[in-house]
């Protein structure tokens, strides 16, 4: 197996070019705000038609899981839709959900045999998961997948839009 690399960069997920972008969606699929909503206006329609056809099938996405679209006129090849947890105080299971979209995310793109993955910090906007909390959350699920699985990922990039997140990602991705 070979070795992933997981870095933490400042910068815009929509500009990433890497097999799979992650948007941060809510359970309609049907887009949003922040994230959702770049990925939208920058990746064009053919993503809201995909996402309007999974809808049809399965109605919608839960809460911690994810599906996977094509990235339209996004530099990526991939869109993965996770949905994050709304934090509500952290006794609502905020923290599994949380981890499960990591995981979910990371579970399509290993079967789709991706080899590089960019993640926003999901659920750290509009839906109020406390920074610090969230990208802890983020680099364990993450490292505990790779423990678990054989992957082709050879990068995991935690895209983040803020220095506080950048700051937080980098301190947790350089401890031994
Ligand atoms: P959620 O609803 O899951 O909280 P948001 O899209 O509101 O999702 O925010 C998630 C995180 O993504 C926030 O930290 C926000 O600052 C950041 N963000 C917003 N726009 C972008 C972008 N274009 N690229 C990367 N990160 C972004």
């Amino acid at each position: 197996m070979s070795k992933t690399e997981l870095r933490a960069i400042k910068g815009d997920i929509t500009k990433q070019e890497v097999d799979a972008v992650v948007n941060a969606a809510n359970t309609s699929l049907l887009g949003g705000g922040g994230v959702d909503g770049a990925i939208h206006r920058t990746g064009g329609p053919a993503i809201l038609e995909e996402c309007k056809q999974i809808r049809a099938k399965q109605g919608g996405c839960p809460t911690g899981e994810a599906v996977i679209t094509t990235a339209g006129n996004l530099p990526a090849k991939y869109v993965i839709h996770a949905v994050g947890p709304v934090w509500h105080g952290g006794k609502q299971n905020e923290q599994e959900l949380l981890a499960s979209c990591y995981r979910n995310s990371l579970r399509i793109a290993s079967e789709k045999q991706l080899r590089s993955i960019a993640f926003p910090n999901i659920s750290t906007g509009v839906y109020g998961y406390p920074k610090g909390k969230a990208a802890e959350v983020a680099v364990s699920a993450t490292k505990d997948f790779l423990q678990h699985h054989d992957t082709n990922l050879q990068s995991i990039t935690f895209v983040c839009f803020d220095e506080e997140n950048y700051e937080l990602y980098n301190q947790l991705l350089n401890k031994v």
